[in-house]
């Protein structure tokens, strides 16, 4: 199906300047170095970067080029994990831990010089990203991270009330981290971009194409789909949060949960106050919220759970109610889209890079930030499938562990979320 003829699944889908990407014919009898399933950020970063090394690629994408998180995602290019480097180092060991932490600090200067390369043109911003405090304890915990930053060199500022409301346009928030590393993109537009990149590069990307089995033959791997069979050497799953039944047991490692935006319609000089150097935010909350512009001066606001109800309906009021909360003088606005998507929680918040068997991984359990982690651990899969050690990978490799009560939790907190949403709404 080509974009016109598919429902629109983001306002990123809709305002991306990177073209969809047609489907081509099927895959009957393709041989390949690396299949690789899944057309997100660490599928495509892993085309690019092994087709660089001469590794041949065939991408399987089940739907479009990133209908997963990639193309639904606030669009927040990061420094770091969730969690605090502290954190880190303390639940992967100190060697592991730091270079984690360091490889990840460096990683949104990586992802901007791809986009500059590859000229992606996907609004991409430089201005950093603020984490509010939406309390005095969240401030606290902000005042921790910063310290634990700056001791690390990374260029971070620990801002006053004063200083983020001036920033944010808003006086809601106790303070914020100001990170200069990070900055914004349109997520479908860098997506698309690593698809062209990739395809440049002599990748083959099929569309609409899902693989339905794997199976061994001899040293080769078989990927059944449903428009023809692939063989590959070697399978690196980039499905993350949408992982399927394709490697039995492998969803069962995480939890998901559902994140909605809603976005205005331009909101021009009105706006032109909101985040006016155009950094991205999100907060300390619990059930955080994140807040950007897009580069047509819509205003994009965003919490845990999923869209619920349509025109009238409850995220749409819950976004207005919020927007006034935050920027009482702003007076009513329009939306133009809502739409969310999932997200693959560990419950140790660190990301894995699994071993499915011989020649089979997969990088997975993004916890809601996988722009740059996506990015380099494509880059890692590249790099170790053409004679890298396994000790240089960004995390040690793991097999999935099932986690008890998973899809029992992802009902818990969708009903959690959207009571949220009810209450915040009134
Ligand atoms: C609403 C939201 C907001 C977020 N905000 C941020 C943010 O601001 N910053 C940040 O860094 N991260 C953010 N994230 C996380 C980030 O978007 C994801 O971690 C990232 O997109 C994961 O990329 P991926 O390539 O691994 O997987 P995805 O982009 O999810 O791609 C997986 C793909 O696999 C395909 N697939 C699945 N099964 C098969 C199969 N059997 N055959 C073929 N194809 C298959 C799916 O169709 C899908 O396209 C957010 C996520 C969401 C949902």
């Amino acid at each position: 199906m080509t974009q016109s003829q598919r429902p629109i699944m983001s306002l990123w889908d809709q305002t991306a300047d990177e073209a969809d990407r047609e489907p081509l014919g099927g895959t009957d009898d393709v041989e390949t170095d690396l299949a690789i399933v899944g057309g997100g950020f660490t599928g495509l970063s892993t085309a690019l970067h092994a087709q660089e090394k001469g590794i041949a690629c065939h991408v399987l994408e089940a739907a479009h080029i990133g209908h997963g998180g990639s193309g639904r995602n606030v669009g927040l290019v990061n420094a770091g994990l969730w969690l605090p480097p502290q954190d880190v180092r303390a639940k992967l060991g100190e060697r592991r831990g730091a270079a984690l932490v360091e490889t990840l600090g460096e990683a949104p200067a990586y992802v901007m010089g791809l986009i500059e390369k590859h000229q992606i043109r996907c609004e991409a911003t430089r201005s950093g990203t603020i984490h509010a405090a939406h309390s005095p304890a969240g401030y606290e915990d902000l005042a921790r991270r910063a310290e634990e930053w700056r001791r690390l060199g990374a260029p971070v500022d620990l801002l006053s009330a004063e200083e983020t409301a001036a920033k944010v346009g808003s006086e809601a928030f106790f303070g914020g981290l100001l990170d200069h590393r990070a900055g914004t993109i349109n997520p479908m537009g860098y997506v698309r971009g690593l698809a062209r990149a990739a395809a440049a590069a002599g990748a083959e990307i099929s569309v609409g194409t899902r693989a339905t089995a794997l199976r061994r033959d001899g040293d080769r791997w078989i990927v059944e789909t449903n428009r023809g069979r692939v063989s590959a050497r070697w399978v690196v799953l980039g499905t993350n949060a949408y992982t399927d039944e394709l490697w039995p047991g492998l969803s069962r490692g995480f939890t998901i949960i559902h994140f909605f935006q809603v976005a205005t319609a331009p909101l021009g000089e009105r706006g032109a106050r909101i985040l006016a150097e155009g950094q991205g935010l999100w907060d300390t909350g619990r059930v955080m919220f994140s807040l950007r512009r897009d580069a047509f001066g819509r205003l994009i606001i965003g919490s845990m759970g999923r869209v619920v109800g349509g025109e009238q309906g409850l995220s749409r009021r819950w976004a207005a109610r919020n927007i006034r909360r935050l920027f009482p003088d702003l007076g009513a606005v329009d939306f133009e889209a809502a739409w969310h998507g999932q997200i693959a929680m560990t419950p140790d918040h660190l990301p894995r890079i699994h071993r499915l068997a011989d020649g089979l991984y997969t990088p997975i359990g993004y916890n809601g930030r996988g722009i740059t982690p996506g990015t380099i651990f494509g880059r890692a899969m590249a790099e170790l499938l053409s004679g890298g050690a396994e000790e240089d990978l960004p995390l040690p490799l793991s097999t999935p562990k099932p986690l008890a009560g998973g899809p029992l939790m992802r009902h818990v907190y969708d009903t959690a979320f959207t009571l949220n949403q009810w209450l915040k709404a009134r």
